[in-house]
């Protein structure tokens, strides 16, 4: 009788949490140094018809002005601002006092996407973009450790240092980033197309390729080998902001912001991830305000540059939308909140805490 009753406590203590929250999986998404200026306030008007920046600002202004910022943003971000906020959450207005910061002093990649992925800054280790394998254990090597998750997790990025930032050898996580092409396994038709066209279409940087090879191998991906945890990390945005080109971080901002719609609607479409799936997306470091300079660049210099943005989509996120409030939050709470929707304790002390908001 002791003994049965010892067994019922335990399958009700487990039921109970089981049933707490619905995600099942969780997609993480980041768009390298997007601003949440531009995020909350579409087209900055110090910069949308600067010939300096823009090609045709004519042509840009006629795209993205409208005087009313809430109108500029739908335009840049429809997804964002149609059904992200409309179902989901977003953090890191601050013309609302909602702060969101990295906890790195860093501000720059590889310090970002390692807080992100770990759950903490690391400035004395991870100071630099060198393609160095990361000694700390990300959220995603943790969960590949579990056997719940083991061979389901993935990684995509357009950077080619993604494979030492998720540390591909020793987590075991096949990361497609840079201009690798994807090799493993049976390939797709639209796989095999993919690994041609990358051959062909020139992308304007060395380490990084365009995010149209990233999005859709990752959504091969998420169709076709039903990953529950997949990141996926998109690249346009800071290296065309690096490069003076403000027209083009607009044009990638709107591309991303249909992928990641794309995504959205395909998870929704699925019965395998349908009503169970969350998505988290946020970036690695904000940018500078100042037209002349500052707004192309990021880092210590920059001191502005770690304010960020978090958005939050999903079964177990209320919709409240766009946060308002006086509330500080970090980068350093995405894992854990990763972790957390997957019902999994990350045991890593250093870790920032879930976001609690996100959660009914
Ligand atoms: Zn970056």
């Amino acid at each position: 009788m002791r003994i049965l009753l010892f067994i019922f406590t335990v399958s009700v203590t487990f039921t109970s949490f089981s049933q707490k929250l619905k995600t099942e999986n969780v997609i993480l998404i980041t768009l390298d140094g997007l601003r949440w200026q531009e995020v909350f306030g579409g087209a900055d008007s110090l910069l949308v018809d600067d010939s300096g920046y823009v090609e045709d600002p004519d042509d840009l202004t006629r795209q993205y002005w409208n005087t009313d910022p809430v109108v500029r943003r739908e335009t840049l971000m429809p997804f964002f601002w149609n059904t992200l906020v409309k179902e989901g959450q977003l953090y890191g207005n601050r013309n609302l006092g909602n702060k969101v910061n990295c906890s790195n002093t860093m501000k720059f990649s590889y310090p970002g996407y390692n807080e992100i992925l770990s759950g903490f800054a690391d400035d004395e280790r991870i100071n630099s973009n060198s393609k160095t394998p990361n000694p700390n254990v990300t959220v995603l090597e943790y969960l590949n450790k579990q056997k719940a998750f083991k061979g389901k997790v993935y990684a995509f990025g357009s950077w080619d240092v993604f494979p030492y930032i998720v540390n591909e050898e020793r987590s075991g996580i096949p990361v497609n980033a840079g201009f690798e092409k994807e090799e493993r396994g049976d390939l797709t038709q639209k796989e095999m197309i993919l690994n041609d066209l990358q051959d062909e279409i020139r992308s304007p940087w060395g380490g990084v390729r365009l995010d149209v090879f990233t999005h859709h191998y990752a959504l091969e991906c998420l169709m076709n080998k039903k990953p529950k945890v997949l990141y996926i990390a998109y690249g346009e945005t800071d290296d065309y902001a690096h490069g003076g080109k403000y027209d083009q971080y607009l044009w990638s901002a709107t591309q991303t912001d249909d992928y990641i719609r794309e995504i959205w609607e395909y998870v929704q479409s699925d019965e395998n991830y349908k009503n169970k799936t969350s998505i988290i997306i946020t970036t690695d470091h904000g940018r500078g305000t100042n037209p002349k300079d500052t707004w192309r660049s990021h880092g210590g210099s920059v001191p502005i540059s770690d304010q960020i943005w978090i958005g939050i989509i999903g079964p177990d996120t209320p919709a409240t939308g766009m946060m308002t409030g006086d509330k500080q939050y970090y980068q350093n709470q995405v894992a854990r909140t990763v972790a957390h929707l997957l019902g999994v304790k990350y045991d890593q002390p250093k870790a920032g805490a879930v976001i609690k908001e996100a959660m009914k």
